[in-house]
């Protein structure tokens, strides 16, 4: 990909801008005045023309009245430098009326005064800001009594049928909307419910889907807050808060609680630079206390849910809290297949549409991410003003929410000729490296988000959902994200190449560094030398971050970069063996702006082989 930097001159531009309306003398202060040059002034006082000289020395000009010249007329500005001896002389030899003024008319005064009110309208237009925010906090400063900041819903109106793809996390929580519904079962039996469920997976794969259905099933109200809303600028807000959800969940049980993004008050105690955060231990406080005050039956069941369970203090996390923990993953073939079903019900889809197909295009879409691409064809379709969803609108949704919006592609120039040229540097190579997944297409058109254009492969969906990358494949990929770069420097030589390769560079830098680090895939051996999850700012401590002496750190670090260097030298190599068909396929990409991946091949292997493996993924990823 290639990445715009646009941001950079955004910043600059509005710094200059910014620079000048404050500082600058506004130009309509004295453009009643005709001008002279300093060399004309000069003439004019040696053929005697010049009656009157005033010296303006703060504003650098000096205002002249020459011969016949009635005195309500205007007067001649000069731009004049300090010194001015020429200027000087000449005055006295012809015997000018000078004077120097203090001040001249008052423009001076009215830029200052201009300044002065940019700097009033600025601070107002701050203070309304601040006061407006202040106000969607919920009235910050009225923290005494803390007002509500959770949703209650008497019915979600949500169903175990509208949650696909998660068989075993809805199999665990059945059980759950069995309690709800009918408790007495459970307690004649001295059953002990749980109170608490911890939901634990990445966004957008359905946890908050998921609580509500439960709701939904029982047919119970459903209370639900964000875990960051219950963390405060003030000191015991979030702990009243926690009182507040508790008191009004009571009144209404049985009902579920539903606490989003848990690890945002929930983290280890005393953790975390510059000490404890008092007003989230207070709130997490407050939670185990509310946990613990009611007796398990009293029929309300908090759920939580997080991405990282991993952060979460010991004390949450203990019977009779959460102690039960539910794993809601991306979904799998079959999943993606089933979340497709249940968002294609009330849309109108052509008959060549698979939805088999396009779960088997998306591997690594959450479930989010799947109902937003049914929900971006549907509206492209509208805006189409077509009658049903086609394969077309499908193609575009997914590249809408894999890549971006598209926009208005480039003119033939420079710049287009190189992006074109980067993208396809990946797509050559995508295309031969024999451990790659074949390219689904090559495109120049600009998108959403800075990106000039894209190479993309078809991903393996078993590879990507078993999450089985071996090391061959990952090397590819590390040669793949240099090969934009490659192609800039060996097409338009070492000077030429763009800050557009930033993001390729980076990404390159991660992988070397997991494949060192994480994977035991380097010389260093199969040693586990990171902990995963050590951010420094994020929960336990960061004593446990760095595992490894400094000699390790720069042993790590020569692998990387040994592992990156030769990945780009073999790109290099294989672009400049190829250099032809390069020349060849960028024409065609300019003038086409995408090029399809089977095109692509056909171009390609006239004038060199392809590798044997790719021809057979082909075959298999040919859309039904
Ligand atoms: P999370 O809380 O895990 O971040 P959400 O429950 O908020 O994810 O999911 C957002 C939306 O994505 C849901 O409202 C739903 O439309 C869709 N979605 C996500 N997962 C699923 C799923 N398993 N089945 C059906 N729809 C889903
Ligand atoms: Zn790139
Ligand atoms: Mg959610």
């Amino acid at each position: 990909m290639i990445f715009g930097q646009k941001l950079l001159w955004k910043i600059l531009a509005t710094g200059i801008i910014a620079q000048g309306a404050l500082f600058g003398t506004p130009a309509w202060a004295n453009n009643t005045q005709q001008y002279l040059s300093y060399s004309q002034l000069l003439e004019k006082i040696k053929a005697g023309e010049v009656t009157e000289i005033d010296a303006y020395p703060s504003q650098g000009i000096a205002k002249v009245s020459l011969k016949g010249q009635k005195s309500n007329e205007l007067m001649y500005a000069v731009n004049i430098f300090e010194y001015n001896p020429e200027l000087m002389d000449q005055i006295r030899d012809q015997k000018i009326d000078f004077e120097v003024k203090r001040s001249p008319n008052n423009s001076a005064a009215i830029g200052i005064l201009f300044n002065i009110l940019i700097i009033f309208i600025v601070i107002i237009v701050l203070l309304t800001i601040i006061r407006r925010s202040g106000q969607s906090q919920g009235n910050a400063l009225n923290f005494g009594k803390s007002r509500a900041r959770f949703q209650m819903e008497a019915k979600t109106g949500v169903l175990f049928d509208d949650v696909a793809g998660i068989e075993e996390a809805k199999e665990e929580l059945q059980e759950i909307v069995s309690f709800l519904k009918k408790p007495e079962k459970f307690t004649a039996i001295g059953a002990k419910i749980p109170k608490g469920v911890l939901l634990v997976g990445p966004p957008g794969t359905g946890k908050t889907l998921l609580a509500k259905a439960i709701a939904g099933e029982a047919g119970v109200p459903f209370f639900s807050i964000s875990g960051s809303e219950f963390v405060e600028m003030f000191v015991g807000v979030g702990a009243s808060r926690v009182r507040d959800l508790f008191h009004k969940a009571k009144e209404n049980a049985p009902c579920i609680i539903f606490i989003d993004e848990i690890d945002a008050v929930g983290r280890q105690r005393g953790a975390g630079i510059g000490g404890g955060n008092d007003e989230r231990e207070q709130t997490l406080n407050q939670l185990l206390t509310e946990m613990d005050g009611f007796e398990g039956n009293t029929g309300i069941i908090i759920i939580a849910a997080t991405n990282r369970p991993d952060v979460l203090d010991a004390a949450l996390l203990r019977p009779g809290r959460f102690d039960r923990q539910v794993t809601v993953d991306l979904p799998a073939y079959q999943g993606r297949l089933g979340i497709l079903e249940v968002h294609a019900r009330n849309k109108k889809l052509t008959p060549d549409v698979s939805l088999e197909a396009i779960a088997r295009r998306t591997p690594g879409f959450s479930g989010a991410d799947l109902a937003n691409m049914l929900n971006e064809a549907a509206i492209l379709t509208a805006r189409r003003r077509k009658e049903a969803i086609t394969l077309s609108e499908i193609d575009d949704a997914i590249d809408r929410v894999t890549i971006g919006l598209s926009l208005t592609p480039l003119l033939d120039s420079k710049k287009k000729r190189l992006i074109a040229y980067h993208e396809l540097g990946h797509a050559l190579l995508i295309t031969l490296l024999k451990n790659s997944d074949p390219l689904n297409k090559v495109s120049i058109i600009p998108r959403s988000g800075g990106v000039g254009g894209f190479a993309q492969p078809i991903l393996d969906e078993g590879m990507v959902d078993s999450g089985l990358f071996t090391r061959a494949w990952l090397m590819d990929r590390i040669t793949i994200s240099l090969g934009g770069r490659a192609a800039e420097e060996e097409i338009f030589g070492a000077a030429e190449v763009t800050v557009g390769a930033a993001n390729d560079i980076r990404n390159v830098a991660n992988l070397a560094r997991e494949m060192v680090t994480r994977y035991g895939m380097s010389d260093l051996g199969p040693v586990a030398l990171e902990n995963p999850t050590g951010e420094v700012f994020l929960g336990r401590g960061w004593q446990a971050q760095s595992e490894y002496s400094e000699e390790v750190a720069t042993k790590i670090d020569h692998q990387v970069r040994a592992m990156a260097v030769h990945c780009y030298q073999e790109a290099r190599r294989i672009i400049r063996e190829n250099r032809l068909v390069m020349d060849i396929l960028v024409d065609i990409l300019i003038e086409k702006e995408t090029i399809e991946g089977d095109e692509f091949r056909k171009i390609v292997s006239e004038y060199t082989a392809l590798p044997e493996k790719q021809m057979v993924s082909i075959n298999l990823d040919k859309k039904s």
